[in-house]
């Protein structure tokens, strides 16, 4: 299962290692690029942001936890497939 919080630091993107400004509750993390961006209040609601690129998804609780994470991967799924997130990086930086 996809791992929002990218335990590994490696943007689930791009594969680029992410900027890491958590604190203890809340995970913070920031790949350079700016495809992918987590913010999440582990306490005490478990709520989360995720910005891929420009739009935002967001969690509150664990009702819809699984709704919304299937949508993140799903767009994960679509920005790698055939290297597009490569030529949206690229039109970010113009
Ligand atoms: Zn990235």
């Amino acid at each position: 299962m996809f791992d929002i919080n990218c335990r590994d630091n490696i943007c689930p993107i791009c594969g680029s290692t992410m900027r890491d400004n958590s604190i203890i509750s809340i995970i913070n993390k920031t790949c350079k690029n700016e495809c992918y961006r987590v913010t999440n209040y582990i306490f005490p609601n478990d709520m989360y942001c995720v910005i891929i690129f420009n739009r935002s998804y967001h969690s509150f609780g664990k009702s819809d936890r699984e709704r919304t994470n299937s949508f993140i991967e799903k767009k994960i799924k679509y920005w790698k497939e055939n290297e597009r997130y490569i030529l949206k990086i690229l039109e970010l930086e113009l």
